[in-house]
């Protein structure tokens, strides 16, 4: 027995033909771990990649103690602590051109927002509550002392982790680690990964469509997913349903990639030679999973190349990829777990649904009385791209789950956020 399927069935609660989607998300999570390899790049290049190191802090963020807003800052000390309080004005301070002169007691300096706050002062007013009097200023009581200031290192001080081995380059990160003058980060080296469509009825672009074909459409979700995904992607194209070619595919796949993602194939059909293959050339475990749409699926490995042998059904597709493959490929890009938000909203329709499976809908949020609710977006069957189109979120019907009755609570996983 291979060592996957070896690994897999010491799970007590393995069943190839009914498991869970908890358990599969599970059990190929328990397996794939992230590529080895690493590169510096420039920050600017990070997007979607993931950080192969901590970034250690070089210097506090902000470096100065500095104003938060346009005004007046002064010693809390000179403020009377009845009424109000007469100071006279100094100078004044500019974000980048630091006042330079002393302050005495009795004094205050004006000062913009950013500007560095100098010496001995603690406190900032901001311009609206003041008076100017020549050149003096009238504070009204009720200030608080430390008020309106950011604190040298308050967002991070030097020698701290700013960011964890393991975090997604998004731009809030980049935009981080610009502030912290860092140029060069060490990144996990990018996943290459193959695509390839399954099937005799498939018709590539380009062509007219023959009798009985279909145009191949997996192979563009796939890698369009995979690319936003932050994936390289090796686009095979069309692999008919013959043993040799669909062999040749998946060994030259397997020779330069870290998975392989296919479509089609996978079920007991007579033309159903994938899964066959994959266990003839690999370690392969053949699924059947309790979730509509996208109930099988191969999972395994060629070599040291993962394999996802996704059904051929468009949406299930789409479910599958987003269920099981994009998980295991962010594993596998070194990124750490992080759960996609899903939460609870009102269902404004009624919904059939079997128990002892998950069913995955296409759904669209949308506001009605200022509160969020979901319905389906049209035909939910599992070749019509149409619904996952006009769709923002998944409904997702727990395993145990039974009818829904409009006005109960369901799951949506929002669409965005899925890369
Ligand atoms: P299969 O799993 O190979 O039996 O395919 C199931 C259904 O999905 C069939 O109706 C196929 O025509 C359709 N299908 C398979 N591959 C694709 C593809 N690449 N693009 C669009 N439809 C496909
Ligand atoms: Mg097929």
């Amino acid at each position: 027995m291979s060592s996957i399927l070896r690994a897999l069935s010491c799970a007590d609660d393995y069943d190839p033909e009914s498991l869970t989607v908890t358990r599969a998300g599970e059990l190929i999570l328990s397996l794939v771990e992230p590529v080895a390899g690493s590169e510096r790049a420039f920050i600017r290049r990070g997007l979607n990649r993931i950080l192969a190191e901590d970034v250690i802090a070089p210097v506090d963020v902000p470096a100065h103690d500095n104003s938060a807003m346009d005004g007046y800052a002064l010693r809390h000390a000179d403020l009377r602590a009845q009424g109000e309080t007469r100071l006279r004005l100094a100078g004044v301070a500019y974000a980048g051109r630091a006042y330079a002169g002393a302050v005495a007691p009795g004094e205050a300096v004006r000062i913009m927002t950013g500007a560095v706050v100098p010496t001995g002062l603690d406190t900032v007013v901001i311009q609206e509550t003041v008076t100017i009097e020549g050149d003096s200023i009238v504070v009204p009581a009720g200030q608080r002392r430390g008020q309106h200031f950011r604190y040298a290192g308050e967002d991070l001080r030097a020698g701290q982790a700013a960011l964890v081995a393991g975090t997604l380059l998004r731009p809030a990160e980049i935009g981080l680690l610009a502030s912290l003058g860092v140029v060069e980060v060490k990144l996990r080296r990018c996943v290459r990964i193959a695509v390839f469509s399954t099937g005799d009825e498939l018709c590539s672009l380009g062509h007219e469509l023959g009798e009985g074909q279909v145009y191949d459409s997996n192979r563009y979700t796939l890698a369009t997913m995979l690319e936003r995904l932050g994936c390289e992607v090796l686009d095979m194209g069309v692999v008919r349903d013959q043993p040799e070619a669909l062999e040749a595919a998946l060994l030259e796949a397997a020779a330069s990639c870290d998975a392989i993602v296919t479509s089609g194939g996978v079920s007991v059909g007579d033309a159903d030679f994938v899964r066959v293959l994959m266990a003839k050339l690999g370690e392969v475990a053949f699924w059947k999973i309790a979730m509509k749409p996208g109930r099988p699926m191969a999972f395994g490995k060629i070599g040291g190349t993962w394999l996802f042998g996704l059904p051929g059904n468009p949406v299930a597709v789409m479910v599958s990829f987003y269920q099981f493959v994009r998980p295991a490929l962010l594993a596998l890009m070194g990124r750490l777990p992080a759960p996609l938000p899903q939460f609870r909203v009102p269902c404004a329709v009624p919904l059939k649904k079997a128990a002892g499976r998950s069913e995955f809908l296409r759904g669209l949020l949308f506001q009605e009385d200022g509160e969020w609710r979901v319905r389906t977006t049209g035909a939910q069957g599992s070749g019509i791209l149409r619904s996952m189109a006009e769709a923002n979120c998944f409904i997702v019907l727990e395993h145990e789950r039974g009818n829904v009755a409009a006005g109960e609570m369901v799951s949506v996983q929002p669409m965005e956020g899925l890369v």
